[in-house]
């Protein structure tokens, strides 16, 4: 699992005129490799917490309690994420996501990540794991910075230590 988006308060500001003013392709492989075989958080909002506990049918801590751990986060905070097996796998993952309608925002706005579209060298850095970047359906500036929106007003459930 190798999802890794920064924090709300790190995304700062996109470039005015950014490399993917033409836009960018992705289409998903679902070769499964951001969900397994390496160790990453996949943080979580409430409203992902609430969107999970919907999809499996289970009280929202008790999604919590099941699925989740609390990870080093920012200085003396920690983040709720998704739980992963002994092998690095996503407790979701299995044959495929097993919540794919329901699977948390960070995974559904990949590789539509601040910390991604920072450069075009960050993008070229992370299609060299994911086979879907580069390829397929085009998404525009405008659609690009619509999922990165989403991101910034879905706050991670993070607690202070
Ligand atoms: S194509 Fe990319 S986004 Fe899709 S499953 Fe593979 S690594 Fe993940
Ligand atoms: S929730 Fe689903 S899409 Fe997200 S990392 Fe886990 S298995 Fe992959």
């Amino acid at each position: 699992m190798s999802s890794r988006p920064d924090s709300p308060a790190s995304y700062g500001e996109l470039a005015q005129e950014p490399f993917y003013a033409e836009g960018l392709r992705f289409s998903c492989t679902r070769c499964s490799a951001c969900c397994r075989y390496e160790s990453g958080f996949v943080f979580l909002s409430k409203k992902d917490v609430l969107i999970l506990a919907s999809t499996l049918q289970m009280a929202y801590n008790k999604v919590i309690e099941t699925y989740c751990r609390w990870v080093p986060g920012n200085i003396r905070e920690e983040r709720l994420s998704l739980q992963e097996t002994a092998e690095y796998d996503c407790i979701f993952w299995k044959n495929g996501c097993s919540v794919y309608k329901g699977r948390p925002l960070q995974c559904r706005t990949f590789p539509f990540w601040p910390s991604i579209l920072v450069s075009s060298d960050a993008w070229i850095r992370m299609a060299a794991s994911c086979p879907g970047m580069g390829r397929g359906r085009l998404y525009t500036k405008d659609a690009i910075e619509r999922w990165v929106s989403r991101q910034r007003v879905e706050p991670l459930i993070a607690r202070n230590i």
